[in-house]
């Protein structure tokens, strides 16, 4: 049976900031790039991005869609809406089909598959999340102009969110069952000015105030809770590239090079560190890209 096939140079898993500025370096070195991507961002849920240089404060969405138009204005681009579902070695590169049955080879695979976010279950979290509720006090703390912060305990983790946030708002920690500061904790939220609301919570209603099973209701400005990460995708895995645990979840090990363990495959961008962001992703991208060209000219 004949099955047709293409020849790329590298394909990219992820067409979102990471992916699309490794392609960048790609495209501008004249090799023949696919981008295949699942359209699936992280932040789609927030309607602005803060924190990227030359960006901040515009939509997310605007920053990802001229980021693709300048990509894919060099011909030597292309790009597959889908998600690939397989990648494994083949011929001394990649072979990768995706979920709606393209099948396509490279000399080196680059991935930028973002991560997912599990979000702590509670009543009224989901709607609110990238509106009222977020994980990045950084993207979104400034905005709450040093109002009132609720940080949701979703993990041992959260007293790190409750120890920084003062310096955005008043900030009060809903333990929700989840989490019991020791004493050398209380201690260090007290120093912050921190206060501590013990149990569980009911629901959250409004912009973001916060009701307790107890009856008490506590109007906030902004919520912030930890979320459990994992890669967005399962070819880390199906390659045998190394992960490592993060704080919220694992991610794949990359050198100074964004090289995973895995010859020829590389990995930038959320899936490739333990806490992420627009600049880093776009950072780490445009050194993948670099990386992937090294080994396309020198093995
Ligand atoms: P992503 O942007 O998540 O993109 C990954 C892409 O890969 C997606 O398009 C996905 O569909 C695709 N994909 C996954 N698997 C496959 C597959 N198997 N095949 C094909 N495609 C696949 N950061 C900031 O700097 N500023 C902010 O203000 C900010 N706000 C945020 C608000 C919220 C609510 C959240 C959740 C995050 C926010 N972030 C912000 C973080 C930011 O979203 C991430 O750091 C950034 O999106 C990471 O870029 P990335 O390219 O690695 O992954
Ligand atoms: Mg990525």
């Amino acid at each position: 049976m004949h099955i047709p096939t293409n020849l790329n140079d590298a394909i990219v898993i992820g067409g979102s900031y990471a992916g699309l500025s490794a392609a960048m370096q790609l495209a501008r070195a004249r090799r023949r790039v696919l981008v295949i991507d699942a359209g699936v961002r992280r932040n789609r849920f927030a309607a602005t991005s803060h924190g990227f240089l030359g960006q901040d404060g515009r939509s997310p969405d605007a920053i990802a869609a001229e980021s693709k138009a300048q990509v894919m204005a060099y011909p030597n681009v292309r790009w597959i809406d889908g998600t690939a579902a397989n990648a494994e070695t083949r011929d001394g590169g990649f072979r990768v089909t995706t979920e709606e049955g393209a099948l396509e080879h490279a000399s080196v695979l680059i991935i930028a598959s973002g991560v997912v976010d599990e979000l702590p279950a509670i009543n009224g979290l989901a709607e609110r999340w990238g509106t009222s509720v977020f994980h990045c006090p950084y993207c979104h703390g400034y905005e709450l102009n040093e109002g009132r912060i609720g940080v949701l305990a979703s993990s041992a983790i959260s007293i790190h969110h409750a120890l920084m946030l003062p310096d955005w708002g008043q900030t009060t920690f809903f333990l929700n069952d989840t989490f019991v500061p020791d004493e050398a904790q209380r201690a260090a939220l007290a120093a912050r000015g921190t206060v501590v609301e013990a149990g569980a919570i009911a629901q959250l209603e409004d912009t973001a105030t916060v009701v307790l099973r107890n009856g008490r209701r506590l109007v906030m400005d902004g919520l912030f809770t930890a979320t459990r990460t994992r890669i967005g995708s399962a070819v880390p895995e199906q390659l045998g590239c190394a992960l490592e645990d993060g704080p919220t979840g694992a991610f794949i090990r990359t050198d100074g090079m964004q090289a995973t363990s895995v010859p020829g495959v590389f990995a930038c961008g959320d899936a490739a560190r333990a806490a992420g962001n627009v600049a880093i992703s776009v950072g780490a991208g445009a050194m993948a890209g670099a990386a992937a060209h090294r080994t396309l000219m020198f093995g």
